[in-house]
């Protein structure tokens, strides 16, 4: 029989499409929470009555970790931060994302205007991000975490898995002992998560290939077979494997959806993802056209299809 995890799930609804939330309070030495939440009251106070209930108060949290740097997985971090002195870990990938003066929609406009998306959607992007930045509260500093890093507490440990893809600095904690993943956004059980367009950490100037990377990290996952994993959305996964192998099937066939709507005319990543999934508004502007360009990037790779630069903007056809 498996031994009860060393986690307390605290799960409360988000204002996003992902719907409710599962943090992690490791109620061990140091008192550890694995993401915050958005900066909503919903949060707060499922933070507050777990921590309640087991004698605990916002003050005694010693240290946070966040899996990556979405806002429903950190916004509540400097109000924590501030309450309890507790630091803040992230991998150094995503760190910039916690901090002041970031903007999520700034380091994406140059991307999604060479994807095709018309000005007058970037702006009705731009507003729904400007609202969705009011979830957080910036930080003055993070900690980083490395890969296979060991976070330890007094009697278990947790490694630190890089997991680029959803992010790219998206971490897992993997409990050797017991076959446990804390997997974040990496793997969930009944969505695939976006493989979001952003810079690459290396060179900036490029896009990273978010899906090319999120496949590879699935096969990290899979490698390390894991008896379950408490996801950061959803319920938890008990066949680790076979999830795996229905998101490895999932994208495959995405990516053949798309190639059959290739031709020789060219097509912007934007104009693609309208055919696949309707006219989208506000966030799912950003999420359509990333998922559009990730599978694109698979066709590329495969040299099943070529793009060209015409003007600013990138045109995909058959090759
Ligand atoms: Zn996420
Ligand atoms: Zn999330």
């Amino acid at each position: 029989m498996r031994q009860e995890p060393p986690a307390v799930p605290i799960t409360f609804p988000v204002p996003f499409m992902v719907k409710s939330m599962n943090l992690y309070l490791f109620p061990a030495e140091p008192l550890t929470l694995l993401d915050t939440g958005p900066k909503t009251p919903p949060a707060r106070q499922a933070i507050r009555k777990t921590l309640e209930t087991r004698g605990y108060g916002y003050r005694d949290l010693k240290r946070i970790i966040i899996t990556h740097g979405h806002v429903d997985h950190f916004g509540l971090a400097r109000e924590l931060a501030q309450a309890s002195g507790a630091a803040i870990y992230i991998h150094p990938y995503d760190a910039y994302k916690l901090l002041h003066g970031y903007s999520f929609i700034r380091e994406k406009l140059p991307l999604l205007r060479e994807a095709g998306v018309p000005d007058e959607r970037l702006k009705e992007l731009e507003g729904w991000c400007i609202n969705a930045d009011k979830l957080f509260d910036p930080l003055d500093e993070v900690h980083p975490l490395q890969e296979n890093e060991q976070i330890s507490f007094d009697s278990f440990s947790l490694k630190i898995i890089h997991c680029p893809g959803h992010s790219q600095g998206h971490i897992c904690l993997y409990d050797e002992e017991r076959k446990e993943l804390y997997g974040g956004d990496h793997i969930l059980k009944h969505i695939t998560p976006n493989p979001a367009i952003e810079p690459s950490p290396s060179a900036p100037e490029k896009r990273s290939h978010s899906l090319v990377q999120y496949l590879d990290s699935l096969q990290k996952i899979d490698r390390l077979n894991p008896s379950c994993i408490f996801p950061a959305h959803g319920p938890v996964i008990d066949s680790p494997r076979k999830r795996i192998k229905d998101i490895q099937r999932h994208h495959l066939r995405r990516k053949e959806r798309l190639q059959g709507l290739l031709n020789g005319r060219g097509s912007t990543a934007y104009d693609l993802g309208q055919k696949l999934f309707g006219i989208p508004k506000e966030m799912d502007i950003f999420l359509i056209v990333s998922e559009v360009l990730a599978h694109l990037d698979l066709l590329l790779k495969e040299e099943k299809a070529v793009a060209l630069a015409k003007n600013g903007v990138i045109y995909y056809s058959t090759p």
